[in-house]
Order: C-alpha cells, then sequence, then structure tokens
C-alpha cells in the first residue's frame, strides 16, 4: 500500500502501459486522476479498479494547455493535493525517411508527446513545490535512446522527453519534487496491436522481442511495476533518470552473427 492516502494523476490511463498503471497504483491504495482524450475508455477502466477506489475522470487532450490547467485544478480543488503525475499518454507515428517526414505529423507528436509532458509537469509542480514533495514519472521509450524503435518523429520526442526529465528532475529538486522516466521497449498495447496481430496472423509472434535480451515483448504490468517503483517512496534517491524496462534490448548492440 505504498500510494495509501496518495493521490496521483495518470495520463493515458484508458488503454496500455496507463491503463495497468491505474491498476497497480490503485492496488496499492492511490486516489487517482484518470485522464485520457478517450472518454468511453476511460469509463470502462473504473470497473478494473479496486472496490472503493476513488477517482476522477478528465477526457481530455493533454496537448490542450487550457485543458491540463482546468484539470489540475479540479483535482486540486476535489483531493486538495497532488501526490504523484504519471505523464504517459502518447502517440506513434509513420515509418517515412529523412527525406519524407511529413510536418504535420510531426507538430501532432511533438503536441503530444512532448507539449503534453510539459504541460502537466508545468502545472502539477506548483503544488507539489508548495507541498514541499512530489513524484513524477515520465513515459519515454527505448525509441529515445537509440534508432530502430518508431518514426522519426516519435524518437525525436522520445528523446525530448528524457532530456526534460533531467532539467526538470534538477530544477525541481529543491523543492523535493523527482522527475524519472521509464523508456519501455516492445510491449503489447493498443499502440502496437496491429504489430502483434499481424505477426500472430503470419505465424511469427515469436519473433516479436526476439533481439531482447529476454527474447520476448514485454506486457503493460512490467512497466507499471517500474514506474509504480519510480513514483513511490523506495526511488526516494532517485531522480533524472531514464530506466529502460526493454528486456535487455539497449543493453546490447546485438550485431549479427557476434553472437553464438
Ligand atoms: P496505448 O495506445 O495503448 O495508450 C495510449 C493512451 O494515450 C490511449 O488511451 C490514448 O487515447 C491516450 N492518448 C493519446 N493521445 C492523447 C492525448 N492527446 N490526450 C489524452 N490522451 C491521449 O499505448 P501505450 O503503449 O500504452 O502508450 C503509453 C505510453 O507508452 C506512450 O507514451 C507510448 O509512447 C509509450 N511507449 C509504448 C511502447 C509500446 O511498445 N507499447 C514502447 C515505448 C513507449
Amino acid at each position: 500500500m505504498r500510494f495509501k492516502d496518495r493521490v496521483v494523476i495518470v495520463t493515458g490511463a484508458a488503454s496500455g502501459i496507463g491503463r495497468a498503471t491505474a491498476r497497480r497504483l490503485a492496488g496499492e491504495g492511490a486516489a487517482l486522476v484518470l485522464v485520457d482524450r478517450d472518454a468511453a475508455a476511460l469509463e470502462a477502466v473504473l470497473a478494473e479498479l479496486p472496490d472503493g477506489t476513488t477517482t476522477q475522470l478528465h477526457g481530455m487532450d493533454i496537448a490542450d494547455e487550457s485543458a491540463v490547467e482546468t484539470c489540475v485544478a479540479a483535482a486540486l480543488q476535489h483531493f486538495g493535493r497532488i501526490d504523484v503525475l504519471c505523464n504517459n499518454a502518447g502517440i506513434a507515428c509513420g515509418q517515412a525517411l529523412a527525406t519524407d517526414q511529413d510536418m504535420a505529423e510531426w507538430q501532432q507528436v511533438i503536441a503530444v508527446n512532448l507539449f503534453g509532458v510539459v504541460h502537466f509537469t508545468k502545472h502539477t509542480a506548483r503544488p507539489m513545490r508548495d507541498a514541499g514533495r512530489g513524484a513524477i514519472v515520465n513515459t519515454a521509450s527505448v525509441a529515445g535512446i537509440r534508432s530502430g524503435a518508431g518514426g522519426n518523429a516519435y524518437s525525436a520526442s522520445k528523446a525530448a522527453v528524457i532530456n526534460f526529465t533531467q532539467t526538470a528532475a534538477c530544477d525541481l529538486a529543491q523543492w523535493g519534487i523527482r522527475v524519472n522516466a521509464v523508456c519501455p521497449g516492445l510491449i503489447e498495447t493498443g499502440m502496437t496491436r496491429r504489430v502483434f496481430d499481424h505477426a500472430r496472423a503470419i505465424g511469427k509472434a515469436e519473433r516479436l522481442g526476439s533481439r531482447c535480451e529476454l527474447r520476448r515483448a514485454g506486457q503493460s504490468g512490467e512497466v507499471a511495476a517500474a514506474i509504480a517503483f519510480l513514483a513511490s517512496d523506495d526511488a526516494s534517491y532517485i531522480t533524472g533518470q531514464a530506466i529502460p524496462v526493454d528486456g535487455g534490448n539497449t543493453a546490447s548492440l546485438n550485431l549479427p552473427g557476434m553472437k553464438v
């Protein structure tokens, strides 16, 4: 019950990693402010939470700063505090070559994946500063560390999230606010469902994740466990870090022919 009497905002809570994070934190006693642009899917999450979990739902776009400001104000009014922010919502993009980038897509990906994180950090860190404590966990990606795990705009947005994790951690440490990130590898979620469905359809599901040292793709709950750790007091001396949750993928260059 590491989150008993704690109020946690989770963005992108209607699906995948965010949904698993909501379940995990509620299971450890958290009151939840759940954010997603898919309001109907957000309602469905409630049925998965332990009886008695206190929640507030916000169907909204994290790219809209005024909506974020309103959301944080409503959460504060209802709960009186915000202890943890999980900046998790994100979108993927196409895989065009560097010569063929779609700038409208870049604008959209940066608006959601980067500005959404900045908006929620800005407005949530203010009450955390006043309280003298807080924890923020951003969901970045291995795509922000290496090429080959998403389109160019997506990778750049996640690299920016990793860097903002460091700069925000250094800004906010003086008020006892920790800021960290997780960098998931390949995880089966709404974002990657088509990849998994296709691989299963052609009988090659076992190849997914085969370049990871653990030789498999990950589950949302495995990322949620890392988010919960970083958000909890168990990580009280960890800030400014971006921790891969990737089955060892980024630990190895995995050069073809170099391993038996
Ligand atoms: P998902 O599509 O299952 O969940 C993402 C959720 O974010 C959805 O419910 C979606 O409606 C919501 N969302 C998207 N844009 C939004 C917006 N503008 N405003 C509010 N909500 C919005 O995907 P997921 O894999 O669970 O993604 C969660 C995070 O994990 C993302 O930041 C993603 O980039 C990251 N990630 C995923 C993987 C993976 O393999 N699935 C790997 C690395 C990083």
